[in-house]
């Protein structure tokens, strides 16, 4: 049973089991869907049904960080960790390898996915990429048809919530894939063209304040963190 955060139901799973249920699902027919939404997401969500729709149709539901766990907590239905979406595809990549499967990287600014494709192939020996392709195209058609001909065992997609959970659901079965993962901005990371916060501030739950510093013009979307945690104190009251 999932754990409902405003309207959006998590899996409560720890990173172990995230990364053994989506290997299953890899290995399973049919292109199952993984997200990783984090407050700003709950919130755009409780705006936006499609986009609500999108994200509680995957298979799986991670909590990408610290608010969403403390939401959680505050509703008396704690989660058992958080699963950020980029640990959660290191660990995913590295069992990739182990079994020789290939990955599709799609997002991103044009030369990104290439970059990070070489840095993936390096870091992870034995998992093969089978194509990337950047985030600003106008139409899904041919990017479907080069993940299909591609034979992808794997996609990550990383065009922004929500347009990646929504393109995913539209576009997910005509790939011929069998796990799309929704990854936001994590090929900028892969590529090493973003730095993610070290250790310390992740630790402490403040990766989104060592974000903010670095990147200042977050400012208007990082308001919604504020907003999700009236929101679940709104919630908690109505319990
Ligand atoms: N992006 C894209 N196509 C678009 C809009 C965005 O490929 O039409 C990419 C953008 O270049 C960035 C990622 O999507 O690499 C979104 O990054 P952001 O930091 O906003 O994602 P988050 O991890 O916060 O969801």
């Amino acid at each position: 049973m999932r754990i409902d955060v405003l309207g959006v139901g998590f899996d409560n799973v720890t990173m172990g089991e995230a990364v053994d249920r989506a290997m299953e699902l890899m290995h399973q027919p049919g292109a199952h869907v993984v997200v990783t939404p984090n407050p700003e997401i709950v919130e755009v969500c409780r705006q936006d049904p499609a986009a609500r729709e999108a994200v509680n149709s995957a298979d799986l539901v991670l909590p990408d960080g610290i608010g969403v766990i403390k939401g959680a907590a505050m509703l008396g239905t704690p989660l058992k960790e958080k699963t950020p979406g980029i640990e959660f595809a290191g660990h995913l990549m590295e069992r990739m390898a182990g079994e020789g499967l290939s990955l599709y990287l799609l997002g991103a600014k044009p030369g990104v996915a290439e970059q990070a494709a070489e840095k993936l192939a390096a870091q992870y020996p034995g998992l093969k990429i089978a194509g990337t392709h950047d985030g600003y195209f106008k139409e899904d058609g041919p990017i479907v048809e080069a993940i299909a001909s591609s034979g992808a065992d794997c996609v990550f997609v990383c065009l922004g919530a929500p347009k990646q959970e929504l393109w995913m659901r539209k576009n997910g079965p005509a790939t011929g894939t069998r796990l799309l993962c929704g990854l936001g901005g994590s090929l900028d990371v892969f590529a090493g063209v973003v730095e993610r916060a070290p250790k310390f501030w992740s630790d402490h739950g403040l990766e989104w304040f060592y974000r903010l510093c670095k990147e200042p013009k977050r400012i208007g979307r990082m308001m919604k963190l504020p907003l999700f945690l009236v929101h679940v104190k709104q919630e908690k009251k109505k319990k």
